[in-house]
């Protein structure tokens, strides 16, 4: 009691805690408490073989060797399949307050994110990036809503502020920063819980406006913090080129540097052309002594 567990994320209803593990899933509250990676103390996994391996530890510190359960968090089911895990759980978020904030610039909205880090004194759970034509189009397809805020800016952040005790104040005192500091040009902090859940509700409904959005590919980039004023211009560079008719539309977490982007962009997502070849060869080396039949997921990550 008086527990949770720290990952959130657009497929909770759905998602199973292997497949988030399997996918090392992150989401909204990464900034909080880290990806799942971060919350797994032990596993049960299934081997090729048949085998069991019964990892199911709940030793927060464990220096006894290779931690092996790190090579299946993540693993896209290609090395075993997770049958139980030992979780971390976090003190509850009794108490959160969101505001919505139109903010001048992708500069801006990453100053803002750094400002709320450092200030927000551990309460910060949520820092989320959206497009104003992501807001507009979910309120308009989806929900069938006026925007909660003028859109009459490129980029808006949606911050959240959760603890045991009423984080107004420090939400507020960030607001009141962001707003000197011309980062943004306006805001609306929700004044109840059902304010506060219809703005998170537009931000959870961004996956499902694709369905309006034609063809598109979805792929996740992830940069060091503050580096996602650099990284949009270079992708949207990089898909006119590819395909100048094509629109970019990029959501994501300023608190971790993990930027959501669709274009139409016909390719395979293979890890190789994300690492080195030294690299792929480790993973492919991993693989086959762990899968000597490549039976899980064979095309996944490596190619065949
Ligand atoms: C590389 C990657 C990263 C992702 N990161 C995020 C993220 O940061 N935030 C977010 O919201 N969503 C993320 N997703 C989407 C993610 O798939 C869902 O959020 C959710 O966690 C998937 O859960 P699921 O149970 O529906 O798994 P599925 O969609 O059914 O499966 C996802 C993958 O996990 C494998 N898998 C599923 N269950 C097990 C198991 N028990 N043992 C072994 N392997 C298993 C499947 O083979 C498949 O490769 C990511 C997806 C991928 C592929």
């Amino acid at each position: 009691m008086g527990q949770h567990f720290g990952l959130d994320f657009g497929a909770r209803d759905s998602a199973t805690i292997g497949g988030a593990i399997s996918t090392n899933a992150g989401g909204m509250n990464v900034v909080r408490y880290g990806n799942c990676r971060d919350q797994v103390l032990g596993l049960e996994v299934v081997l090729a073989d048949g085998t069991l391996w019964n990892g199911l530890r709940s030793l927060r510190k464990d220096n006894s060797g290779f931690d092996i359960k790190h090579l299946f968090i993540g693993g896209e089911g290609t090395l075993g399949i997770v049958t139980a895990a030992s979780l971390k759980l976090h003190p509850a978020e009794t108490e959160s307050r969101s505001a919505l904030l139109a903010v001048e610039s992708l500069q801006s909205a990453s100053d803002l994110a750094d400002f709320a880090m450092e200030h927000a004194h551990g309460r910060l759970s949520a820092i989320e990036l959206l497009p104003r034509m992501g807001i507009d189009g979910v309120c308009q397809q989806i929900l069938g809503s006026v925007p909660p805020i003028r859109l009459d800016r490129e980029w808006y952040v949606l911050v959240r502020m959760a603890g045991q005790d009423d984080p107004s104040e420090k939400l507020e005192a960030v607001v009141s920063s962001a707003l000197e500091r011309d980062w943004v040009s306006d805001a609306i902090i929700a004044q109840s819980s059902s304010q506060e859940a219809k703005l998170w509700l537009i931000r959870d409904s961004f996956s499902e406006l694709h369905r309006y959005l034609g063809v598109s590919f979805r792929f996740d980039y992830s940069v060091p913090l503050g580096r996602i004023p650099k990284l949009y211009p270079e992708l949207c560079e990089a898909i006119r080129k590819v395909e100048p008719h094509f629109l970019p539309f990029a959501f994501g977490h300023l608190g971790d540097g993990n930027l959501h982007c669709s274009a139409c962009q016909p390719d395979a997502h293979e890890l190789v052309h994300q690492k080195s070849d030294v690299e792929v060869n480790v993973l492919r080396k991993i693989k086959d002594a762990l899968d000597q039949r490549s039976l899980f997921n064979p095309h996944k990550t490596l190619p065949a």
